[in-house]
């Protein structure tokens, strides 16, 4: 590949200023949210769709891998260019298109944050209900790729449940149209193939979402508790009494105090857990059911439990909650966050193991978790400056996900597979089920060009990545891939 004349044709479709090529500007575009890195050769700004079509033709007849990338939230390391090439950014392709009121839907661009979509739509009484704790930044785009979850998706489903259709660049830069704004298309659900793939079979450029009416009342109540293992169980009492909150989150005394030091969210310091359970819909439910929701609670050895009074205290207790990761940076420079799911009786006997797998390897894990739906996110905390410290992280992250596939559950919730999962596809899959996935990956990328290295078992004749750790230390490569 020559550097300077792929440059020139990048440059001739999206613009001078519109391409970065040179180390010192593409290092930027190194990590994501996950432990390793690995710089693209060029970072490209595409402002349409024809220009991605463009990108994608020019890489497919020059042979250079692809990697879509939105706003580099992602914790499985998707957006990181293991093989190098073209990093296509989508952030510059970030408008709402269209907001049909009457049909309950937008048309998006696929750069749009999470959260922006809500706050146009809110005048209409209306949200986009998939939301991630980093509905800040991250792009509906990536939130699509992953198949993203969120705080209130207990309920209301997540990403994929959401997504009516999308408009996508395919490895040959074919540009398809697929699904589209009825409830029922016909034909294969190519959007459900699409939705959760990680960019590995194509590149979203337009988004439609479906958008839910708000709720008449809304209330959100804390329960406090001196064991994680009444609060563990908790959960799957609220659930199995029929009650379906809008979010069921757990916290645990180290997330607590870290977020306590922050934001003052009101959380008790000395509590080894909290539940925020919160409940949507008619004030005669919400006053129904809060109630059976506190006896569960005080059956279960709650300390205490209270609803928040005022709509400034609501929104205080979720900002603490999603605010966890960035607090936890006054405990330790880094974190690696995982992402197993259990069934949810098995959460407090899975967290004891979690918290057991800490002490073994004299690590500090902070557990958070969107506990209504088993899913747990331990965050490992660690220093990069530490010889042999993110080995032993990388290590513990693989016996939760194990201890979690043992009790019956997965790999991952909704962070997606990345290069940080793909080693642990096998716990979950035959070789016969990742034949069949990988036929369908060939089907649209026969020339295995797009976001290479992810979400399949990377084959022992590959592993010349260029990716390196965070930090300045060096990780063996058979700890990860
Ligand atoms: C503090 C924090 C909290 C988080 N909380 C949650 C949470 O509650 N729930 C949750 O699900 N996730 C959560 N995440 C993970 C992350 O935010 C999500 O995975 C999000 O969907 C990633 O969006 P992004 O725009 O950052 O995508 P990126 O990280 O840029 O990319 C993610 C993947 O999507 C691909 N991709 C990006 N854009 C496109 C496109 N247009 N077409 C095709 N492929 C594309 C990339 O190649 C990559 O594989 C959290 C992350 C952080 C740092």
């Amino acid at each position: 590949m020559n550097k300077s004349i792929i440059t020139k044709k990048l440059e001739a479709i999206v613009g001078k200023g519109n391409v970065l090529s040179q180390e010192e500007d593409t290092i930027v575009y190194e990590q994501d949210a996950f432990v390793m890195r690995a710089t693209p050769d060029f970072v490209v700004f595409p402002s349409g769709t024809s220009d991605v079509s463009e990108i994608v033709k020019l890489a497919n007849r020059e042979g250079i891998p692809i990697v879509p990338r939105g706003a580099g939230t992602g914790i499985s390391g998707g957006a990181i260019p293991v093989s190098g090439g073209i990093m296509i950014s989508l952030t510059k392709m970030n408008k709402i298109l269209e907001i049909d009121i009457k049909n309950r839907l937008a048309v998006v661009e696929p750069g749009v944050v999470n959260l922006e979509l809500t706050k146009a739509v809110s005048p209409y009484d209306l949200f986009y209900a998939p939301d991630p704790s980093s509905q800040m930044v991250c792009t509906l785009g990536g939130n699509v790729a992953e198949n993203a979850g969120g705080i209130h998706c207990v309920a209301y489903g997540v990403t994929t449940n959401h997504v009516l259709g999308l408009q996508v660049v395919l490895p040959d830069g074919e540009v398809v149209e697929l699904g589209g704004k009825s409830i029922d298309p016909t034909g294969f659900d190519l959007v459900g193939i699409m939705v959760g793939s990680e960019g590995t079979l194509g590149i979203v450029t337009k988004i439609i979402l479906r958008l839910m009416r708000r709720a008449e009342a809304v209330g959100t109540m804390i329960a406090i508790f001196d064991s994680i293992d009444d609060a563990g169980k908790t959960v799957a009492d609220v659930i199995g009494n029929g009650i379906t909150p809008t979010a069921l989150e757990m916290m645990d005394a180290l997330s607590i105090r870290a977020v306590e030091e922050t934001i003052h969210a009101g959380y008790p310091l000395d509590a080894e857990a909290v539940l925020l359970i919160e409940l949507e819909g008619l004030k005669e439910t919400l006053k129904r059911a809060f109630p059976l929701i506190r006896d569960l609670c005080f059956r279960n050895s709650a300390r205490d439990v209270r609803i928040a009074e005022t709509e400034n205290e609501r929104e205080l207790l979720w900002k603490g909650r999603k605010s966890v990761a960035g607090a936890i940076g006054k405990i330790a420079p880094n974190h690696y966050t995982q992402d197993g799911v259990v069934p949810r009786p098995k959460l407090p006997e899975v967290l004891r193991k979690v918290i057991e797998i800490g002490k073994n390897r004299s690590l500090l894990i902070a557990n958070v978790a969107h506990a209504g739906d088993g899913n747990l996110h331990p965050l490992i905390l660690f220093d990069p400056r530490h010889p042999g410290e993110l080995e032993r992280v990388i290590e513990a992250g693989g016996e939760i996900l194990k201890l979690c596939v043992d009790a019956g559950g997965t790999i991952t919730g909704e962070h997606g597979v990345g290069i940080e999962k793909n080693k642990y596809m096998s716990l979950l899959f035959s070789e016969d089920d990742i034949k069949a996935m990988e036929k369908i990956k060939d089907t649209f990328d026969p020339k295995g060009l797009f976001n290479p290295g992810k979400i399949f078992p990377t084959p022992k004749g590959c592993r010349e990545l260029r990716v390196r750790p965070i930090g300045a230390g060096d990780v063996q490569k058979d700890i990860w891939i």
